[in-house]
C-alpha cells in the first residue's frame, strides 16, 4: 500500500517528478497554453477527422479532449494514461497484451466483470487462468511460473481484501509476467501501483475519477521507461483497431470531474472512517470491511439475504443503485448480480459512501438497517 511511499504535507503520498501536490495536479495539469486570450477549459471537441499532414489523422486515433485528459491523470501515477470507451474497454485492452494460449493469474475476488471475461476467456479455451487469493501472497507467487499476466485488484470489489500490490508485482515482473493493478478503488491519491512496481494501472474512471455518476470511461496509465512506452504503444493500437475510444463529451466530463476529486475524496473518505466505526457497533451489521482507505465499506447484515434486500429498498436518501465513487451515496447487495463471485457473501451490501453531511447519510442507513 502507500505506507512505504513518501508522503505530503496533506498525507497523501508525493508524486515523483512534479512540483505539485496531487491535490494541485488535479486542478491544474491538462490546461490548455497560457497564450493571450486562450481558453483556461479544455472544450470537448467534435471531430472524426483532421485536416490533412497533422500529427493525428483521424479521430479513432486521437482527440485533443482525451490528451488533456490523458495529461492530467498520467502524471497522478507517474505514468502515461489513455483513455478508453469504458473501464471494461480498458480491461480488454490489457487482456488483449496476453498471447492466445497464455496464462492469468488472477483473484477469484474480483470486479465482477474481470471475473466473468476471463472465465469466458479460458471457457472458450484462448487462455487459462489460475485463481488466487490475493491476500495470500504466496499462493499467488506459487502460481506465478509461466504466467503472462498477474492481474490485481487492491482494495477488491466488494471485500476489500488488500493486496500487497509491492511484493507482488515484484514477483510478477521476476516470473516474466505483465503485472496489472485495477486501481479504481483506491484512485491516484491513495495509491500508485507503478511506483509500487506493477507495469500498468488501470481505472474505471466512471467511479472517482469522473465521480458525478454520468459518464462511462476507461483508462490504463504505463511507465515512461522503455517497457512502459512498449506496453502504451500495445494499448494504443489495441484502442485504434478494437476501436473502443471515448466520445469527446465523455472525455470532458471526467476531466471536469477529475478536478475535485481530491476534495470529493477527502470528503467521502472522512464519512466513511465515521460510518463504518457506527456500523461497527450496529445491532444488524455482523460484519464491517473498511481496509482504512477509500470510501466503500461493506457490511453484512442479519437476515440473510432477504435482511440485505431490506435495507437495500429502505433507504430514502441513499441511492439504491449499482456503481460507486460519485458524490452521491449509493448502495447495493452485491450477489443480486448475475455473475458476482461466490466468494461474496449473500448478505454482503456494499456501501459507496458519498461527500453528503454525515449526519444525514447515518440517519437514513441506521433507518434502513433497522428493516434487516
Ligand atoms: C466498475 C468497475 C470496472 C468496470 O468499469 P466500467 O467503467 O463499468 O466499464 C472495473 N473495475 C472495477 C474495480 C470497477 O469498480
Amino acid at each position: 500500500m502507500t505506507s512505504e511511499q513518501p508522503t505530503g504535507a496533506d498525507g497523501h503520498a508525493t508524486h515523483a517528478g512534479s512540483p505539485f501536490a496531487p491535490a494541485t495536479q488535479v486542478v491544474a495539469l491538462g490546461r490548455p497554453d497560457r497564450a493571450p486570450g486562450a481558453p483556461l477549459a479544455v472544450p470537448p471537441v467534435f471531430t472524426s477527422t483532421y485536416a490533412a499532414d497533422g500529427p493525428v489523422n483521424y479521430a479513432r486515433a486521437g482527440n485533443p479532449t482525451w490528451s488533456a485528459l490523458e495529461d492530467s491523470v498520467g502524471p497522478l501515477e507517474g505514468g502515461d494514461a489513455l483513455a478508453f470507451a469504458s473501464g471494461m474497454a480498458a480491461v480488454a485492452a490489457v487482456l488483449s497484451l496476453v498471447p492466445t494460449g497464455g496464462t492469468v493469474v488472477a483473484p477469484f475476488a474480483a470486479y465482477n466483470g474481470v471475473v466473468v471475461s476471463l472465465t469466458e476467456a479460458q471457457e472458450a479455451g484462448r487462455l487459462a487462468v489460475r485463481w488466487v487469493d490475493v491476500t495470500d501472497a504466496e499462493a499467488v507467487e506459487a502460481a506465478l511460473p509461466g504466467a503472462d499476466l498477474l492481474w490485481l485488484e487492491s482494495p477488491t470489489n466488494p471485500l476489500l481484501d488488500l493486496a500487497d500490490v509491492e511484493r507482488l508485482a515484484q514477483a510478477g515482473r521476476a516470473a516474466g509476467a505483465v503485472v496489472a493493478v485495477d486501481n479504481t478503488f483506491a484512485t491516484p491519491l491513495l495509491q500508485q501501483p507503478l511506483a509500487l512496481g506493477a507495469d500498468v494501472s488501470v481505472h474505471s474512471a466512471t467511479k472517482y475519477l469522473s465521480g458525478h455518476s454520468d459518464v462511462i470511461l476507461g483508462m490504463t496509465i504505463t511507465g515512461t521507461d522503455e517497457r512502459g512506452r512498449a506496453l502504451r504503444d500495445r494499448l494504443a493500437r489495441h484502442r485504434l483497431l478494437g476501436g473502443a475510444i471515448p466520445g469527446p463529451m465523455e472525455a470532458w466530463l471526467v476531466l471536469r470531474g477529475l478536478r475535485t476529486l481530491a476534495v470529493r475524496l477527502e470528503r467521502a473518505c472522512e464519512n466513511a472512517v465515521e460510518l463504518a466505526a457506527r456500523l461497527r457497533e450496529h445491532p444488524s451489521v455482523t460484519r464491517v470491511r473498511y481496509p482504512g482507505l477509500g470510501a466503500i465499506v461493506s457490511v453484512e447484515t442479519v437476515g440473510g439475504a432477504e435482511g440485505a434486500e431490506r435495507v437495500c429498498a429502505g433507504t430514502h436518501l441513499w441511492s439504491h443503485s449499482t456503481s460507486l465513487g460519485g458524490v452521491e451515496s449509493q448502495l447495493e447487495r452485491r450477489r443480486r448480480q448475475p455473475g458476482e463471485p461466490e466468494s461474496t457473501p449473500v448478505d454482503l451490501v456494499r456501501l459507496s459512501v458519498g461527500i453528503e453531511d454525515v449526519e444525514d447519510l447515518w440517519r437514513d442507513l441506521d433507518a434502513a438497517l433497522r428493516l434487516a
